[in-house]
């Protein structure tokens, strides 16, 4: 092992109290690996317990998938408040299938709360709500669908499946049970 890191030299590290990747002097070392670090911006001592970045040599593969995952999603809760923050709430019309939205426009729906249009496709948008995307309905003058053929298919109700209860499977086409005669 060639790294930089020793007793006594800088490693970037997660500071607790700062709550930031900080530059920490290592306080102690067992092998490569360090056991204590002092922040130098707020001069606390604690264990080291993050990735080993090395200033040197600092890679951008280090961070974690799901870490980076669940970022993501906190910035696209933090944006869609941002957004609706930036939005007069009080002329968030309340949602109807009856009504007609744009793009962009906020509406009130009456189980989900306060939604962000993001899309609209004909007589569907696209709502992006608080921790979900639905899509609904809109310029339905009856309240339902004006388009009866579409999408509806009552006959191809998904059975249940029951452990068990088809009686049948078992002697037919399984060539694996030992059944062929001799
Ligand atoms: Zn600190």
């Amino acid at each position: 092992m060639s790294t930089t890191l020793r007793v006594g030299g800088e490693v970037d590290a997660f500071c607790t109290k700062c709550e930031l990747l900080l530059a920490h002097t290592i306080l102690a070392m067992v092998g490569p690996k360090i056991i204590r670090v002092r922040c130098n911006t707020c001069m606390g001592e604690h264990a080291f317990r993050g990735q080993v970045v090395p200033k040197s040599a600092a890679k951008p593969r280090a961070s974690r998938a799901s870490t980076s995952a669940a970022e993501k999603a906190e910035k696209i809760t933090i944006a869609w408040e941002e957004r609706l923050k930036s939005t007069d709430l009080t002329k968030a019309r309340k949602y109807s299938p009856k009504e007609s939205f744009a793009a962009e426009e906020v509406m009130n729906h009456p189980t989900f709360g306060y939604g962000i249009v993001s899309a609209v496709r004909g007589d569907k948008i696209d709502v992006a709500f608080k921790a979900f995307e639905k899509t609904l309905l809109h310029k339905r003058p009856d309240g339902h669908a004006a388009r009866p053929t579409f999408g509806t298919k009552p006959a191809a109700a998904p059975q249940p499946v029951d452990e068990g209860a088809a009686p049948d499977a078992a002697s037919t086409g399984d060539a694996g049970g030992g059944t062929v005669a001799s």
